[in-house]
């Protein structure tokens, strides 16, 4: 089967034919990925960018984390899943064996793997899973649209943890799919949300066709400025998702005293913090990474309701022999979520 790889601990990741998987192993299944998503750390594993080091240790090895499919094979002991059925997967693996684990918190496990970052992942024909790991998607919700539940997930979590209240005043930074998707979801509760952009005509375009209130690029208008006139006041929670540390100094300028900034962005710069002011004012700085389970669920039930709107974040398809072209148009701000298709005929898709 082909398989986009990451080979080498350097720039880039290549479209290799590799062996199908052997047979699952106990409590795994094989799944026929019909769409993978890009993501932002698949760009950053491609581009090979600080804080992926981790990675060398496990190369070569298969990318691909947020993937929807059909089960093709079950491994001994599995049960609740059978051949056919149609499947998305929280790609994190816990030990299973730590204090987080066994304490019922998985996503603390320091020991856990991610498919499609430590061991082979969905931009494959083919790829093994646990069990454990995939949810059943209801027939409604086209697999393509699954392909999304993780990136969402991640989006869910976000708002969870900043613990928004209907009527928040929610100032979302950066029109990704992660920040697009945290203002939809801040926004279905009940959020006042404003996103902000720089130099993302595109991607805000796309967030007025999702019905986000106020979307604002940052190029035309200073943040606070944009955030006095829309809210008339400071924020009540900042999401970031930019991955620029600077938008998080930025942020806790336009957050009100005791507000929460969650910083859901992957960073490899640092903060340079105001700690008097930060102090003083008595600001709450947290982090959201990867998800909980709840969130995944609570993901997939938001793509059934929503799934004509949602489906609007997959900006690009493309059949995986075309991996190479996909990531490089990912890299590029005019696009939102790139999906490959591994079952798709090599023609454009
Ligand atoms: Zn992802
Ligand atoms: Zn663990």
């Amino acid at each position: 089967m082909i398989a986009f790889r990451k080979t080498a601990a350097a720039f880039g990741a290549e479209l290799v034919t590799s062996a199908e998987p052997s047979a699952p192993a106990e409590g795994e299944v094989l799944i026929a990925v019909v769409a993978a998503g890009i993501c932002g750390s698949d760009l950053h594993a491609y581009e090979w960018t600080p804080g992926y080091e981790f990675m060398a240790a496990v190369l070569p090895v298969t990318l691909g984390h947020e993937f929807a499919g059909i089960v093709r094979a079950l491994g001994p002991g599995v049960t609740g899943l059978a051949v056919g059925d149609r499947v998305t997967c929280w790609p994190t693996v816990a030990c299973g064996r730590c204090a987080a684990c066994r304490g019922g918190e998985p996503q603390h496990c320091q020991a856990r793997n991610i498919i499609g970052l430590h061991r082979d992942g969905g931009f494959a024909g083919t790829v093994r899973a646990p069990a454990a790991s995939c949810r059943r998607i209801p027939e409604s919700l086209p697999l393509e649209v699954a392909a999304l539940a993780e990136p969402l997930s991640v989006a869910v979590n976000a708002v969870d943890i900043a613990e928004a209240s209907p009527g928040d005043r929610v100032v979302v930074l950066g029109p990704g799919p992660i920040g697009l998707g945290i203002a939809f979801v801040a926004q279905l509760r009940g959020a006042r949300v404003l996103l902000c952009g720089l130099d993302d005509g595109v991607r805000l375009n796309l967030a007025r066709e999702l019905g986000i209130a106020h979307c604002i690029d940052l190029a035309g208008e200073a943040l606070a400025d944009a955030v006095t006139r829309v809210f008339d006041g400071p924020a009540d929670r900042v999401m970031e998702a930019t991955g620029a540390a600077r938008s998080v100094s930025d942020g806790l300028a336009v957050l009100r005293s005791g507000g929460i900034l969650v910083v859901a962005g992957i960073h490899s710069g640092h903060l340079d913090l105001d700690l008097t002011r930060f102090v003083r004012d008595k600001k709450q700085l947290r982090a959201a990474h990867d998800t909980t389970a709840q969130a995944f669920q609570t993901a997939i039930e938001l793509l059934t309701a929503h799934a004509a709107v949602l489906s609007r974040l997959v900006t690009h398809r493309l059949p995986l022999t075309r991996a190479v072209e996909a990531f490089e148009l990912a890299r590029q701000r005019q696009a939102v979520k790139v999906l490959l298709l591994p079952q798709a005929e090599s023609e454009a898709a």
